[in-house]
C-alpha cells in the first residue's frame, strides 16, 4: 500500500483543492464513515455556491444581465455533468433533484416492460415495481447473475433493464458493458443507477454503451437538491413531461399545449440553479482526482474488510465472490446484537458515524435473512485511522459487551 492511499485525500497536494470544510473529520475527531448516505461539500463547491448566490436569477427567461449569467452557469453545469458521465454528443442531460427523481422521470418515458434485479436500492426498484416490472432474483455469483439476466432478456420482451452501478449495501457491481451487450442483443435498453458508483469511480455512457445513467449531487460532494438523468434523447423527447408548468412548453393555448423537447420538457418550473452549479463543479473536481480516488478507495476497503473479517462475531455481507473492483461501501452484522445499538455505541463512545438498518434495500436484506445491518462507507475525507478506530470500536463492543 503506498503511503498516500492511507492518508485522507482531503488537503493532499493535488491540482484541485479538495478541502472538505464541513466534514469535521480532523477538527473534532469525528470519523465520518457514512459517505454513502451523503458526502460533505468540497471547498471548490462551497466557493462556487458562495460566488453564485448573489447572482442567481431566473434561467432561460430574462434578457437581463443576471439572467444571462445564471443561464450560462446553469448550461455550463449541464455540460460538466454530461462530460463527467461520458455522455454521447446526442445524449440529453436533464437536471433533476436526485437519483430517485431521475429514475421516476425515466419511468414515465419507457415505452414498454422493465426488468430489474431484487438487489436494488428502492429508488431503482419502486419506480419499476410501480409499473409492473419483472423482478429477477440475483444469483450466487456475478457470472450466474449475468447469465440469468441474459436468459430473462432473451425470453422476455423488455424495453429497459435497470441495474445498479455499485450496490449501496456492499459496493459490488455487475459488469455493466457485458449486461449492456446482452440487453442490446435482445433489443433492450439499460439504465444504470450510478448514485453509489459515480462518487467512487468514473462511469462512462460511451465506454459501457449504457443508455441512461442517474446520479445524485449530494453523494458527489455537492449539497442536496440537484441530480441528473443523462441518456438517449428519443424517449425523453416524447415521454410524458415529468412536471407540467412553465419553461417546459413551446406554446400553450386553451385548446392544446405544445411541449418542448428534452431537457426543457422535464424541467418545468424555476430550476435549482445553485444546486446545478454545485453539481457541475463537483463533477469537474471528481473527474480530476478519479484515479487517485479509486486507489484511496481500494486501499481503505481492503483495510476495512481485513479488519472486520479478523473479528470473531462479525459477518461481512457480500452478494458475490466475483465482483470486480467493488467500491469502499461495506455492510456487516454482529449476529445476536442490535445494529441500532451498535451504531449508537460507536457514535457515543468512539465518535464514529456509520449507517444501520435496512439501507433502503429491503428485498436484498430479506433474501439473506438479515433484519438489519451496519454499513461503513468511505470518501475523500476518510483516513486509515478512521477505519482502524471502527475496527477497535467493534472489538471493544464485543469484548466489553456494551
Ligand atoms: N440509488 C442508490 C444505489 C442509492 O444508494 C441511493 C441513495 O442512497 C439512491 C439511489 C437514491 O438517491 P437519492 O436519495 O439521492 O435520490
Amino acid at each position: 500500500m503506498s503511503q498516500h492511499t492511507l492518508l485522507p485525500l482531503v488537503g493532499a497536494e493535488t491540482t484541485v483543492p479538495l478541502t472538505v470544510p464541513r466534514d469535521g473529520a480532523s477538527s473534532i475527531g469525528y470519523a465520518n464513515l457514512d459517505y454513502a448516505a451523503s458526502a460533505p461539500a468540497l471547498a471548490a463547491v462551497a466557493d462556487a455556491v458562495a460566488r453564485a448566490l448573489p447572482l442567481y436569477a431566473s434561467v432561460h427567461r430574462g434578457a437581463g444581465y443576471l439572467s444571462q449569467v445564471s443561464t450560462a452557469l446553469y448550461e455550463q453545469a449541464r455540460t460538466a455533468v454530461g462530460r463527467f458521465v461520458g455522455a454521447r454528443a446526442d445524449d440529453v442531460v436533464v437536471i433533476t433533484r436526485n437519483t430517485t427523481d431521475s429514475l421516476n422521470l425515466l419511468g414515465g418515458c419507457v415505452p414498454g416492460r422493465v426488468l430489474v434485479l431484487d438487489i436494488e436500492h428502492h429508488a431503482n426498484l419502486l419506480p419499476w415495481q410501480r409499473r409492473g416490472a419483472d423482478v429477477l432474483a440475483a444469483r450466487a455469483s456475478v457470472a450466474e447473475t449475468v447469465t440469468a439476466l441474459r436468459e430473462a432478456l432473451t425470453a422476455g420482451d423488455y424495453a429497459l433493464v435497470a441495474i445498479t452501478g455499485a450496490s449501496n449495501v456492499t459496493g459490488e457491481s455487475l459488469p455493466v458493458a457485458e449486461v449492456v451487450a446482452a440487453a442490446h442483443e435482445a433489443g433492450t435498453r439499460v439504465v444504470v443507477d450510478a448514485a453509489q458508483l459515480a462518487p467512487h469511480r468514473l462511469f462512462s455512457l460511451q465506454a459501457t454503451g449504457a443508455d441512461y445513467v442517474a446520479v445524485s449531487g449530494h453523494k458527489l460532494y455537492a449539497p442536496y437538491g440537484a441530480g441528473a438523468l443523462i441518456g438517449r434523447r428519443d424517449w425523453l423527447d416524447v415521454g410524458t413531461p415529468y412536471l407540467a408548468g412553465g419553461g417546459a412548453v413551446t406554446n400553450v393555448a386553451v385548446e392544446e399545449t405544445v411541449w418542448e423537447p428534452a431537457p426543457q420538457r422535464h424541467e418545468a418550473g424555476s430550476p435549482n440553479v445553485i444546486g446545478a452549479i454545485a453539481l457541475g463543479v463537483a463533477c469537474t473536481q471528481l473527474e480530476a482526482v478519479a484515479a487517485r480516488l479509486a486507489q484511496h478507495d481500494a486501499a481503505l476497503r481492503a483495510r476495512l474488510i481485513d479488519g472486520l473479517e479478523g473479528i470473531e462475531g462479525v459477518q461481512v455481507l457480500r452478494l458475490w465472490a466475483d465482483s470486480a473492483e467493488p467500491t469502499a461501501v461495506v455492510s456487516f452484522s454482529l449476529p445476536g446484537h442490535d445494529a441500532g445499538l451498535v451504531a449508537a455505541y460507536l457514535s457515543a463512545e468512539h465518535g464514529i458515524g456509520v449507517r444501520d438498518g435496512r439501507f433502503c434495500a429491503h428485498p436484498l436484506l430479506a433474501a439473506r435473512g438479515l433484519e438489519a445491518g451496519l454499513r461503513a462507507s468511505i470518501g475523500l475525507g476518510t483516513t486509515s485511522e478512521h477505519v482502524d478506530r471502527l475496527i477497535a470500536g467493534i472489538e471493544q463492543y464485543l469484548t466489553t459487551g456494551s
